[in-house]
């Protein structure tokens, strides 16, 4: 490397990142309210993301929790991702979404107000059911921002997941990411319509899903394998150093 190319490298400064018209400069983070659909009732679902926005540039790794609103794991390894110290010195930005189903999350249910599955909801549209229009929000506004994609589930109600990644294993760059991961168990699937690992995949992000524990519960080693397998998918897409 000259010398000219090394001072090039240190003066690699990523650009403003924006989300919903608010500017995150690099080095920052800030709490977007994305507004994602209104209740029946008028009232508005705001859904808080949270944007950590690296000096320099890199990837944007999404990592999405309580799609379905009873899966409560992922919820508090997201808590635990935000406070860890390694996304001081992050390169790429990081797009943390604690609880995408808020109505779900408040009334212990995996579902919407009309019992609908937002995780089989993607796409979506802009002018259909709320679910429809939940997942096209969060599809155009959050997800098409990604360049990588960690989504976090639970098992059902009572019947705990060990837990495992879930993954489309023909992608190498997917692949790649489940074996970082680093659980013992990895299931090459590429079923889900209308998830949103399915519109992920399809627009060539390479996204996985990790599934533990059961819904309502929190499980420490779940959480603790998911909070370190989401810091190792950033190291393994360098966006934290060693
Ligand atoms: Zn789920």
């Amino acid at each position: 490397m000259t010398s000219s190319n090394r001072k090039n490298k240190q003066e690699e400064k990523a650009a403003p990142f924006e989300l919903n018209g608010t500017r995150v400069m690099p080095g920052t983070r800030v709490k977007v309210e994305l507004p994602l659909a209104q209740l029946y009732t008028q009232t508005p679902l705001n859904v808080p993301i949270h944007v950590i926005h690296g000096r320099r540039p890199g990837p944007v790794l999404l990592v999405s929790a309580a799609i379905h609103g009873d899966e409560l794991n992922g919820v508090e390894i997201i808590r635990r991702l935000l406070r860890h110290s390694s996304l001081n010195r992050l390169n790429g930005t990081l797009l943390a979404v604690p609880v995408v189903n808020v109505f779900g999350f408040i009334h212990k249910t995996r579902y919407l107000p009309d019992r609908r599955d937002l995780n089989r909801s993607f796409p979506g549209s802009e002018t259909g059911s709320l679910g429809a229009r939940m997942a096209w929000q969060f599809k155009t506004q959050v997800l098409d921002r990604a360049t990588h994609a960690v989504d976090l589930h639970t098992g059902a109600i009572h019947r705990a997941n060990l837990p495992q990644i879930r993954a489309d294993l023909s992608n190498d760059d997917t692949a790649a990411m489940a074996a970082a991961f680093g659980v013992p168990v990895v299931i090459n699937s590429v079923l889900g319509e209308g998830t949103l690992r399915e519109v992920a995949e399809a627009q060539g992000i390479p996204v996985i899903t990790y599934e533990a524990g059961e819904a309502l519960r929190f499980d420490e080693s779940s959480i603790r394998a998911g909070v370190k397998g989401v810091l190792n998918i950033m190291h393994h897409l360098r966006m934290t150093g060693p």
